[in-house]
């Protein structure tokens, strides 16, 4: 059976957003607009699976998850024409990750790398949140049947996951799916859509780690609530290396932080690398990185703008994650029922 296309994602509330949040996902976001209907998630209950300190407990979720929503509003996401919610304001999204828990395998689970890095070496004391959150979001995915995943590169591993998963379900419940009507799949293989020069922005204090939320630095990623000033100072104090940029990409091998800088350039001016470098190639680090700023400041001040005056009126933005999530629920409590028939649960 055919499925309609749709395009889910999310940005998790822990504070902090940043460039990299912004051109890895926000800005794809924006763009699908014309073609999919899309539903974007601020994903709360995934927050959850953080220590405290980085999703702001009781008193900063609220503020964080306002932030993300106005981030996304700001950005240009229109919450009539598509669907903006928080995630805990839909209790499929938890419905169907416990029958998710049960159909994935530890084996895969233990093989996730973001785990890994952020478990860190206190592994004992990681949140089982934290190792079960792939199903999760493999869960936020498939209770939209969504066929689009916008995300950075970081995600890729995940969302493999959740195709492993959608197909296991498939698999699994093959004759049930069938005697229910829904054919030979009731899950789409959900594919990543990860393109363009930023899938993976790197911090500026060091070009071989990800630009990050929880990066202790704060020098080592532009917020979207950086002023001009603040944004200017950490490009300037961008860790970089003594050589002129290169003429060609292929120069920017082995020049992890080079390469940075040249793809943030790259895709804020929505060009490629070899573009930039066809303007910058042999200019040294000061002068590129003066029309850095100049473009980094003035693409992200009225987005940082904008994003104030919505952050200043918190019942506007309540009332669109209120409305956004009915919606969100019409579509996932019709999978669900769905969801229970096929595995056999007694319901009303
Ligand atoms: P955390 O450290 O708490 O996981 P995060 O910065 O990774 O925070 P998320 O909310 O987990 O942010 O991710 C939201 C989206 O932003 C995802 O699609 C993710 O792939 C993307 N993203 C995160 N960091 C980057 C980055 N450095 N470059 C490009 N995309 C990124
Ligand atoms: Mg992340």
């Amino acid at each position: 059976m055919a499925l309609k296309e749709r395009v889910f994602s999310g940005v998790q509330p822990t504070g902090n957003l940043h460039l990299g949040n912004y051109l890895g996902a926000i800005v794809k976001f924006v763009a699908l607009q014309e073609r999919y209907d899309c539903i974007y998630c601020v994903v709360d209950l995934h927050a959850l699976t953080q220590p405290m300190s980085i999703w702001g407990g009781p008193t900063g979720l609220a503020s964080n998850t306002r932030e993300v929503t106005a981030a996304y509003l700001a950005a240009g996401i229109d919450p009539k024409k598509h669907i903006v919610f928080n995630q805990s304001q839909v209790h499929e999204h938890s419905e169907l990750a416990w029958i998710f828990n049960c159909v994935a395998r530890m084996g895969w689970l233990g093989r996730m790398t973001q785990f890994k890095d952020k478990a860190g070496k206190d592994r004992e004391n990681a949140s089982v949140g934290l190792f079960t959150y792939p199903n999760l979001m493999a869960a936020d995915i498939l209770v939209y049947r969504a066929t689009h995943v916008p995300v950075g590169e970081d995600q890729k591993q995940h969302l493999e996951l959740s195709r492993d998963i959608a197909q296991k379900f498939n698999n699994d419940f093959g004759t049930s799916i069938l005697a229910h009507g829904h054919g030979d799949t009731f899950f789409p293989l959900p594919e990543p859509l990860i393109r363009g020069a930023a899938t993976r922005v790197m911090s500026l204090r060091d070009g071989t780690k990800k630009m990050s939320k929880s990066d202790a630095s704060d020098y080592s990623r532009i917020n979207l609530t950086d002023d001009a000033d603040a944004i200017a100072q950490k490009i300037r104090k961008a860790k970089t290396d003594p050589e002129p940029l290169p003429h060609e990409e292929k120069g920017l091998e082995h020049r992890p932080e080079a390469d940075n800088l040249v793809g943030i350039y790259a895709a804020l001016a929505d060009t490629s690398r070899a573009q930039v470098l066809a303007q910058f190639g042999g200019a040294q680090f000061s002068a590129f990185k003066a029309a850095l700023i100049d473009l980094t400041v003035g693409k992200l001040a009225p987005l940082n703008a904008e994003m104030r005056r919505l952050i200043a009126d918190p019942a506007y933005i309540d009332h669109v994650l209120a409305d956004g999530a009915l919606r969100a629920q019409r579509i996932a409590a019709e999978t669900m029922k769905a969801v229970k028939d096929i595995v056999g649960f007694v319901h009303r």
